[in-house]
């Protein structure tokens, strides 16, 4: 994992990692001031996931880290063709989220529009 930064996705949402206490670790939604959480014992949810100020938000939160990682690769890499910009982010964020491909991909945003924030 990357960054020390755990991140796990159940029932539409993602959390990321508070704490953990020997097998248990708890866990809170992603999005700011959501209060949305979840505990687990040795990787199964045992109380959650509950408190969430929103619907299910993958889609919100993948769209939003593809433009972020978009404009740091087009800003890295000036040469670097549209497409290829693409298909490296949307590996990325596969990699990052350590989610199932098809589910990341229903949640990506097609390349036209992300085409719009690298230009
Ligand atoms: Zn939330």
């Amino acid at each position: 994992m990357n960054k020390g930064v755990c991140l796990k996705f159940v029932g539409g949402y993602l959390h990321r990692r508070k704490k953990t206490y020997n097998d248990t670790e708890y866990w809170v939604c992603v999005e700011q001031y959501c209060l949305g959480e979840m505990t687990t014992i040795n990787g199964q949810v045992v109380s959650g996931p509950e408190d969430y100020f929103h619907e299910p938000s993958l889609g919100k939160y993948v769209s939003r880290k593809q433009r972020n990682f978009a404009k740091v690769d087009a800003g890295q890499n000036p040469s670097k063709r549209c497409r290829e910009i693409y298909d490296s982010v949307n590996s990325e964020i596969t990699n990052q989220l350590q989610l199932d491909p098809d589910l990341i991909g229903t949640n990506l945003r097609p390349f036209s529009g992300l085409k719009a924030t690298i230009n």
